[in-house]
């Protein structure tokens, strides 16, 4: 969590962590933290400054049960066209798959 500080402001939110629930899929032997807090960081890809809230962190660790060492990279709106470009990618894979033989394919292998 090095890349992280905490915002100086004084109303920070935190939230308790619930030890039976963090790093449920980890093979960790670190013990977990007292409380989540709003954690500021840089978005991977352009850069701009973001807030992890703790909210959004209790829910990553404890109700998706992600890995302790994930953590959040990217602002909502390289995230969410990170995830565009992963569903196109694979729309055009369907799509491939189903498409028809050209037509003409067996004329052109008999020329
Ligand atoms: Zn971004």
């Amino acid at each position: 969590m090095g890349r992280f500080k905490r915002p100086k402001n004084k109303d920070a939110v935190r939230l308790p962590v619930d030890k039976e629930k963090w790093g449920v899929n980890d093979n960790t032997y670190s013990s977990a933290p007292d409380y989540y807090y709003d954690e500021e960081y840089n978005c991977r890809d352009c850069g701009k400054a973001q807030v992890w809230s703790a909210e959004q962190q209790k829910h990553w660790y404890e109700e998706l049960g992600k890995t302790i060492n994930s953590s959040a990279v990217r602002c909502q709106i390289c995230h969410a066209h990170i995830q565009a470009i992963k569903e196109q990618q694979q729309r055009h894979m369907k799509e491939m798959k189903n498409k028809p033989k050209h037509p003409n394919e067996g004329f052109f292998k008999n020329i």
